[in-house]
């Protein structure tokens, strides 16, 4: 049987990195938000249309555009076995409408990769500079993060409120050491 899965950390912290290689090893598909809107902003379609702005900003794409395009993605069939959500659910009513979709208590756990926010918003920077990013100013980073403070990270409190445990994962140190953690979190989870 596949597992669903969700992923949890702040903005900057190897999340995308780190979800798609637990994706593989567990052989599900990694549906990431971010990855979907990026890629419909890249082909011009309505939604990137209207997500654009909102990104570039590091604030969030309102709920029903992020919800539809949830509810399609899982409704396909590989999805059916399983699957690892990141960057959704971003905020508690995220949470509730995946909840009504797949059924309150469909998810089997939550991740929580954890990082210290300087930290991470010193990475971001360096890597907006080394990339020539002028789209991740020092701004937009801040807001990405106290957006994820304010809206995401009820979350960690609203999970086990509804029975799916979140397992906090240490997120410092390089890709292959995060990526065991997070394979022992789940082999005991
Ligand atoms: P990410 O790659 O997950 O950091 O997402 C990049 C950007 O896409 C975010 O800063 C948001 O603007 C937008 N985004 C991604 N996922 C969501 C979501 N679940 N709800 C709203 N906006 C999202």
């Amino acid at each position: 049987m596949g597992r669903r899965l969700l992923f949890l950390g702040p903005p900057g912290a190897g999340k995308g990195t780190q979800a798609a290689m637990l994706a593989k090893a567990i052989g599900v598909p990694h549906i990431s938000t971010g990855a979907m809107l990026r890629d419909n902003v890249a082909q011009g379609t309505d939604l990137g249309k209207q997500a654009q702005a909102i990104m570039a900003a590091g604030d969030l794409v309102p709920d029903e555009l992020v919800v539809a395009m949830v509810k399609d993605r899982l409704s396909q069939e590989d999805a059916a076995c399983g699957y690892l959500l990141d960057g959704f659910p971003r905020n508690v009513v995220q949470a509730q409408a995946l909840d009504d979709a797949i059924g309150a208590g469909a998810l089997e756990l939550a991740l929580l990769l954890e990082a210290d926010e300087e930290e991470l918003v010193q990475r971001l920077l360096k890597r907006a500079q080394d990339e020539g990013r002028e789209d991740d100013n020092e701004v937009t980073i801040r807001n990405r993060q106290q957006v994820y403070r304010d809206e995401t990270e009820p979350l960690v409190g609203y999970y086990p409120d509804s029975g799916v445990s979140v397992v906090a994962v240490d997120g410092l140190g390089t890709i292959s050491a995060v990526f065991a953690r997070l394979v022992t979190a789940l082999a005991d989870n």
